[in-house]
């Protein structure tokens, strides 16, 4: 980025992006900001009153809240203390009754901007806000759409319509709680662990959950169990399909992921999304998540990782949302003590739910700890995984994690828990194989046999060996005439011309 940072002094053309107000959409999106104002762009960040710890690591940007000070805010803001689920509720309801104010905003950022001659030309939202479009039409202002996730995963989710016509959901619910069917959004927090599916008396299951799905052959029928969705009438199948018909009527979409780690996934999106696509990640590479992180990293443990052997720690982190049963949680304690490997843990205040930190671990385990491991509530990842001491990450394959253990060509354990994390979890074990996948729960035993496969056993070097060529891949992707390099300069070139 360096060779460009004289062209702002220059600049003349501003971006308005819009973040989701979680960690792993925000340091996607600050990322690109950052991307773009290296590249000539003034930026402004519109934002959530719940979301604005990290502004003033970024002087070069102009923050605005937007929504502040309205009640429905107020509501979301008491909201993000409580669990994932509630907060994509509060971005259900951002979506519904947002419109006019957003409007309003934008409006007048329009008649200020054109009063400072600085036009803005382009408004880039994350893809779930997507009541977004029909302000920016209604502005006549392109908007762009930023998706945090891989293209893989939202190939999955343009399939549900026919997935459901093959009677996958019939399935799928057979196998959910009913409980939790009827919780409609909160369906999908529980975690990845078949211990939760009971199958109602009576009933008959169609398909064996180990089976590849034909229409998805990367998917085993279980993966789609494990989407938590009924269907298309489902809350949470509802939002995926107005991202997508919004999606695809914007300029444009911009993804954090490159061309070689997605090829035929890249192809079938030119295919069903009839607008330009920009693969320009990982934007990690660009500039730190740190940055724009919500909770302060902990260092103090750096010095313990310095005099580890090489890649002999375990990084453990299941980022910023999700939540452990007690009961797994044990397991997870229970499988690291078998393991006897070095564990680096992050383990975020109320991680357990019902807890309020450590409160719950055994005093054996905390010995244990204080032998051969640390635990922090929040860590530099980037530099954790990039550390010679770090030999594998135990992670629950959000987006951003899953990239930024590629690019450092760490092999992955992968634990899933919603949403998009258990399809890459399983791209990443199947298609990349550059991880072990726990699809079966929290057994303590296959804990520590996953982490003897990805450190300790013969294999592990065929691990290693992958994801260092997967690593060298991303590298040369964002070099001059790699493919990632070359999006990103298609991607200015097309902003400034919108
Ligand atoms: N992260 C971090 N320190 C931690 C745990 C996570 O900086 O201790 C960062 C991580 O580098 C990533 C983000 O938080 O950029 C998590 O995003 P991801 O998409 O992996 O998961 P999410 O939090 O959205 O579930």
């Amino acid at each position: 980025m360096e060779n460009q940072v004289g062209r702002s002094s220059c600049r003349r053309q501003r971006v308005v992006l819009f973040p989701l107000p979680f960690q792993g959409h925000i340091n996607p999106m600050l990322q690109l900001a950052n991307i773009l104002y290296f590249n000539g762009f003034s930026i402004t960040i519109i934002h959530t009153n719940f979301n604005s710890q990290y502004t003033s690591n970024y002087p070069q940007f102009t923050f605005r809240a937007v929504l502040d000070n309205d009640s429905k805010d107020n509501n979301l803001a008491k909201l993000s203390s409580k669990g994932i689920g509630d907060l994509l509720s509060g971005i259900m309801v951002l979506n519904q009754c947002s419109e006019e104010s957003l409007r309003q905003e934008l409006d007048q950022m329009l008649i200020a901007s054109k009063q400072q001659q600085e036009p803005i030309v382009c408004l880039i939202t994350d893809a779930l806000w997507y009541f977004t479009q029909s302000v920016a039409d209604s502005l006549k202002l392109p908007r762009m759409v930023l998706r945090t996730s891989s293209l893989f995963c939202v190939n999955v989710y343009a399939s549900i319509p026919v997935l459901e016509d093959q009677g996958y959901f019939n399935q799928a619910n057979s196998v959910f709680d009913e409980e939790n069917i009827d919780l409609g959004l909160k369906n999908i927090i529980s975690p990845n662990n078949e211990r939760d599916f009971k199958k109602p008396e009576g009933t008959e299951l169609v398909f064996d959950l180990e089976e590849r799905v034909p229409e998805i052959p990367v998917l085993k029928v279980k993966d789609i169990s494990n989407m938590r969705i009924k269907g298309q009438t489902d809350p949470t199948a509802k939002l995926l399909a107005k991202m997508l018909k919004q999606t695809k009527a914007s300029s444009g979409i911009i993804w954090n992921s490159f061309k070689e780690l997605e090829e035929p996934e890249f192809q079938k999106i030119c295919k069903d999304f009839p607008v330009p696509s920009f693969l320009i990640g990982p934007f990690h590479k660009y500039f730190p998540a740190s940055l724009s992180s919500l909770l302060e990293p902990e260092r103090s443990f750096m010095s313990w990782l310095d005099h580890q052997a090489p890649k002999s720690v375990l990084y453990i982190s299941f980022g910023s949302a999700a939540q452990l049963e007690k009961q797994d949680f044990m397991e997870v304690v229970h499988g690291l003590a078998i393991s006897k490997q070095p564990f680096l843990w992050v383990m975020r205040p109320a991680f357990v739910k019902g807890s309020e930190w450590i409160d719950l671990l055994p005093n054996w385990f905390l010995d244990l700890v204080g032998e051969r491991g640390h635990i922090v509530k929040w860590a530099p990842q980037q530099e954790v995984l990039a550390h010679q001491a770090t030999g594998a990450f135990w992670t629950h394959n959000g987006w951003n994690s899953t990239l930024e253990s590629i690019c450092e060509g760490v092999p992955m354990i992968c634990s899933p828990f919603w949403g998009d994390q258990p399809l890459d979890a399983r791209y990443v074990s199947d298609v990349l194989k550059v991880g072990v996948y726990l699809e079966n729960g929290w057994g303590k035993e296959e804990i520590a046999s996953a982490i003897r496969r990805v450190m300790v056993e013969e294999e592990r070097e065929e691990f290693r060996e992958r994801a260092r060529c997967l690593k060298e891949k991303v590298n040369v992707s964002l070099m001059k005439g790699g493919c990632s390099y070359e999006s990103l300069q298609s991607l200015l070139g097309y902003i400034s011309l919108l």
